[in-house]
């Protein structure tokens, strides 16, 4: 099995581009937001936790999302591996992950890393709030604290990453629309195809 990770600041365009990625390489896309999502959609205990505090643009605890991952792994088993989206987000979820690997005996195919300057971020994040409505993409201060978020708690995953030699960065500003898109999405299969 392929273990993928897409990893990016919020809005650097990681559920863009999973969509051709998945179908392209045969993986299940694993988005830990929209599951959490679906799960504040469905109205159940856990969606009730998790909507405050992605409300406030925070992270969920960990272990939350360390279970949704090996839920997935157990899951689905007929495809060529899995395109992990949002997921890890902390130093700790990177070694949970790296644990429920090893305990199957698998590893860490690569990290696909989408990069965009924060005043990137916040012009695609509220044109996002007007075509989607996500409640997080509302407030400039919840996508502030969603972009302090990503730089105390995520950013740190690159040096981890690059020192087990996994990280592979691309430049997720392309250029406006569907041309700039296609470009970024060009340059990640020239890596991909290879890993
Ligand atoms: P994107 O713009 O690519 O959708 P994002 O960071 O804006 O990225 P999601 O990945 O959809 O949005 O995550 C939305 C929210 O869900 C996060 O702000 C956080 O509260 C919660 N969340 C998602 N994944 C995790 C995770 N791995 N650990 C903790 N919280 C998470
Ligand atoms: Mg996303």
């Amino acid at each position: 099995m392929k273990y993928f990770i897409l990893f990016g600041p919020p809005g650097a365009g990681k559920g863009t581009q999973a969509v051709a990625l998945v179908e392209r390489y045969n993986l299940k896309h694993i988005s830990t937001g929209d599951v959490l999502r679906g799960e504040i959609a469905a109205g159940t205990e856990l969606g009730k936790k998790a909507k405050a505090l992605i409300d406030a643009g925070s992270l969920v605890p960990d272990e939350v999302v360390e279970g949704m991952i090996e839920n997935a792994f157990n899951t689905y088993k007929d495809v060529n591996g899995f395109l992990l989206d949002g997921f890890p987000r902390t130093i700790k979820q990177a070694e949970a992950l790296n644990e429920m690997l090893a305990k199957r005996g698998e590893e860490l195919s690569g990290v696909i890393s989408l990069m965009i300057p924060d005043e990137t971020i916040f012009a695609r994040i509220r044109h996002r709030a007007e075509v989607e409505g996500r409640q997080d993409d509302m407030k400039d201060e919840v996508i502030q604290n969603r972009i302090d978020t990503y730089h105390a708690k995520t950013e740190p995953l690159i040096e981890f990453y690059k020192n087990l030699g996994k990280y592979h960065e691309f430049n997720g500003d392309r250029g406006p629309g569907a041309e700039g898109i296609e470009k970024v999405r060009q340059s990640i299969y020239v890596e991909m195809d290879k890993l």
